[in-house]
Protein backbone atom coordinates (compact mmCIF):
# COMPACT_ATOMS: atom_id res chain seq x y z
CA UNK A 1 0.00 0.00 0.00
CA UNK A 2 1.53 3.53 -1.18
CA UNK A 3 0.28 6.85 0.86
CA UNK A 4 -0.85 9.09 -1.55
CA UNK A 5 -0.26 12.91 -1.02
CA UNK A 6 -2.96 12.90 1.71
CA UNK A 7 -2.49 9.86 3.83
CA UNK A 8 1.36 11.41 4.45
CA UNK A 9 0.43 14.14 6.04
CA UNK A 10 -2.57 12.53 7.41
CA UNK A 11 -4.90 15.69 6.68
CA UNK A 12 -8.39 15.74 7.25
CA UNK A 13 -9.48 14.73 3.72
CA UNK A 14 -10.19 11.63 2.64
CA UNK A 15 -9.54 10.54 -1.46
CA UNK A 16 -12.45 7.41 -1.43
CA UNK A 17 -10.90 6.51 -4.11
CA UNK A 18 -7.76 5.40 -2.88
CA UNK A 19 -7.69 2.12 -0.95
CA UNK A 20 -4.85 4.24 1.46
CA UNK A 21 -7.40 6.61 2.47
CA UNK A 22 -10.34 4.17 2.61
CA UNK A 23 -7.66 2.06 5.29
CA UNK A 24 -7.02 5.43 6.98
CA UNK A 25 -10.28 6.71 7.15
CA UNK A 26 -11.32 2.95 8.77
CA UNK A 27 -9.01 3.31 11.07
CA UNK A 28 -9.79 6.25 12.75
CA UNK A 29 -13.84 5.35 12.75
CA UNK A 30 -14.19 4.77 16.16
CA UNK A 31 -15.52 0.98 16.50
CA UNK A 32 -16.34 -2.26 14.72
CA UNK A 33 -19.82 -1.85 13.48
CA UNK A 34 -18.95 1.40 12.12
CA UNK A 35 -16.26 0.24 10.28
CA UNK A 36 -18.34 -2.88 8.82
CA UNK A 37 -21.38 -0.07 8.08
CA UNK A 38 -18.71 1.77 5.81
CA UNK A 39 -17.22 -1.54 4.28
CA UNK A 40 -20.50 -2.43 3.39
CA UNK A 41 -21.27 0.87 1.57
CA UNK A 42 -18.69 0.88 -0.08
CA UNK A 43 -19.03 -2.39 -1.52
CA UNK A 44 -21.85 -1.29 -2.78
CA UNK A 45 -20.45 2.35 -4.12
CA UNK A 46 -16.77 0.71 -5.26
CA UNK A 47 -17.56 -2.25 -6.27
CA UNK A 48 -16.62 -5.84 -4.61
CA UNK A 49 -13.35 -6.17 -5.72
CA UNK A 50 -12.60 -2.02 -4.20
CA UNK A 51 -13.98 -3.50 -0.56
CA UNK A 52 -12.05 -6.52 -0.11
CA UNK A 53 -8.66 -4.64 -1.27
CA UNK A 54 -9.71 -2.27 1.34
CA UNK A 55 -10.58 -4.81 3.96
CA UNK A 56 -7.36 -6.54 2.98
CA UNK A 57 -5.26 -3.53 3.47
CA UNK A 58 -6.93 -2.57 7.01
CA UNK A 59 -6.39 -6.18 8.68
CA UNK A 60 -2.96 -5.97 7.39
CA UNK A 61 -2.51 -2.54 9.04
CA UNK A 62 -3.96 -3.75 11.87
CA UNK A 63 -1.52 -7.03 11.84
CA UNK A 64 1.64 -3.61 11.51
CA UNK A 65 -0.19 -1.94 14.80
CA UNK A 66 -0.40 -5.19 17.25
CA UNK A 67 3.03 -6.48 16.07
CA UNK A 68 4.88 -2.57 16.79
CA UNK A 69 2.74 -3.01 19.90
CA UNK A 70 4.30 -5.66 21.41
CA UNK A 71 7.82 -3.53 20.93
CA UNK A 72 6.44 -1.05 23.35
CA UNK A 73 6.16 -1.79 26.93
CA UNK A 74 3.80 0.93 27.72
CA UNK A 75 0.80 -0.67 25.60
CA UNK A 76 1.31 -4.16 26.61
CA UNK A 77 -1.33 -4.39 28.42
CA UNK A 78 -3.63 -3.23 25.57
CA UNK A 79 -2.40 -5.60 23.41
CA UNK A 80 -3.58 -8.82 26.07
CA UNK A 81 -6.78 -7.81 25.51
CA UNK A 82 -8.13 -10.22 22.66
CA UNK A 83 -10.42 -7.16 21.28
CA UNK A 84 -7.66 -4.84 21.13
CA UNK A 85 -8.79 -4.00 17.26
CA UNK A 86 -11.63 -2.07 18.78
CA UNK A 87 -8.86 0.84 19.60
CA UNK A 88 -8.67 3.30 17.43
CA UNK A 89 -5.88 6.01 17.22
CA UNK A 90 -7.18 9.13 19.02
CA UNK A 91 -5.20 11.88 16.72
CA UNK A 92 -6.89 10.74 14.08
CA UNK A 93 -10.70 11.69 15.57
CA UNK A 94 -11.14 14.52 13.72
CA UNK A 95 -11.83 12.46 10.51
CA UNK A 96 -14.92 10.64 12.13
CA UNK A 97 -17.26 13.56 11.09
CA UNK A 98 -16.71 13.41 7.74
CA UNK A 99 -19.60 11.61 6.02
ZN1 LIG B 1 -4.44 8.17 0.72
Amino acid sequence: MTACPLCATNGPVHDFTRTCCRVRYLLALPGLDARRCTLARWRHEHGAEAADETEAALTAAWQQRKHAARHQPSTLAADQRPTNTEVAPSHDRRATGEI
